[in-house]
């Protein structure tokens, strides 16, 4: 049976000032069913993700993982409110994400910040290093060309990236030095959270080790929440504090990273386990 990680906050906690360890996310039954056409005009419907209910602590990270095709990614799109639920709800400080329109959406979209796959859809090959880290900044309106400058020589010192980088192209750079661009660029608006689908699976060990360090040192700096969606429970080890493990759409187990990594309840967890090198 699928397994729910529910930690329902009291309603007197509710009303405290937001901090570390208030729920920033809470994903409650979602559900994702895509129509499948098939011959002849039938068409059927098929659950991409499957009842899916998991909370996220602010400052903490939260792992997805499972094998491709479990239902990860359409989780995150969700999350980031660029797919809608089939049933369910996703709540982002305890606001709905589906329904946001207008000025309420473009403010989600500076607080929720993707980070996707290397070199699919992660940055533009067009825009050089300073445009693309600049032009979130710019659609927010946020400063003058001067103070918007200042801003992104910060943000690559940030990434520990030398500032010529924002002469170059991302063609220029390796994944890694492309992932921390991916990752100055989602630190410009301040968000609160960032979901990682896949961020770090591209690259090779070495550089994924130094890419989640650094991810770990400005979670700890600025206190980010991170959704973080692998395939690999090696890479969930070196980030998480706690993990679902889906399977077929499901959540099949969801516990703190230490319980999974020793204790694990479910012979498919058990496996993933296995297939670490
Ligand atoms: P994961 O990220 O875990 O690899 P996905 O969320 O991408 O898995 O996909 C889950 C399932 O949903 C897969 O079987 C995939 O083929 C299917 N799927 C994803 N997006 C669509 C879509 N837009 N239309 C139909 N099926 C889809
Ligand atoms: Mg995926």
């Amino acid at each position: 049976a699928p397994v729910h990680v529910s930690h329902a906050t009291p309603s007197s906690e509710a009303r405290k000032p937001a901090g570390k360890g208030d729920t920033i996310l809470e994903v409650k039954n979602l559900t994702k069913e895509f129509k499948l056409r098939g011959a002849l005009g039938k068409s059927s419907q098929f659950k991409a993700v499957d009842d899916v209910s998991f909370t996220v602590k602010r400052g903490s990270t939260m792992a997805i993982v499972g094998e491709s095709g479990s239902g990860k990614s359409t989780v995150a799109q969700m999350a980031l409110s660029l797919l809608a639920p089939t049933e369910g709800s996703i709540l982002f400080d305890g606001v709905e994400v589906n329904t946001l329109k207008g000025k309420a959406l473009f403010d989600f979209r500076r607080r929720v910040q993707p980070i996707f796959q290397d070199p699919y859809g992660s940055l533009d090959p067009m825009f050089n290093i300073y445009r693309t880290i600049e032009e979130p900044l710019k659609i927010h309106k946020i400063g003058d060309s001067k103070s918007r400058e200042k801003k992104v020589r910060e943000l690559l010192d940030q990434v520990s990236m030398p500032a010529a980088t924002m002469h170059r192209y991302p063609n220029e750079l390796s994944g890694g030095q492309r992932q921390r661009i991916a990752i100055a660029r989602a630190l410009a608006l301040n968000p609160d959270v960032i979901i990682c689908d896949e961020a770090v699976s591209a690259l090779d060990v070495l550089v994924q080790a130094q890419v989640l360090n650094l991810l770990n040192e400005l979670q700890e700096d600025l206190g980010l929440t991170y959704l973080f969606i692998t395939h690999d429970l090696a890479v969930v080890r070196q980030i998480a504090d706690q993990v679902c493990v889906m399977q077929n759409g499901r959540i099949v187990e969801a516990a703190s990273t230490d319980e999974v990594f020793n204790n694990p309840k479910q012979t498919y967890t058990q496996d993933l386990l296995n297939a670490i090198p």
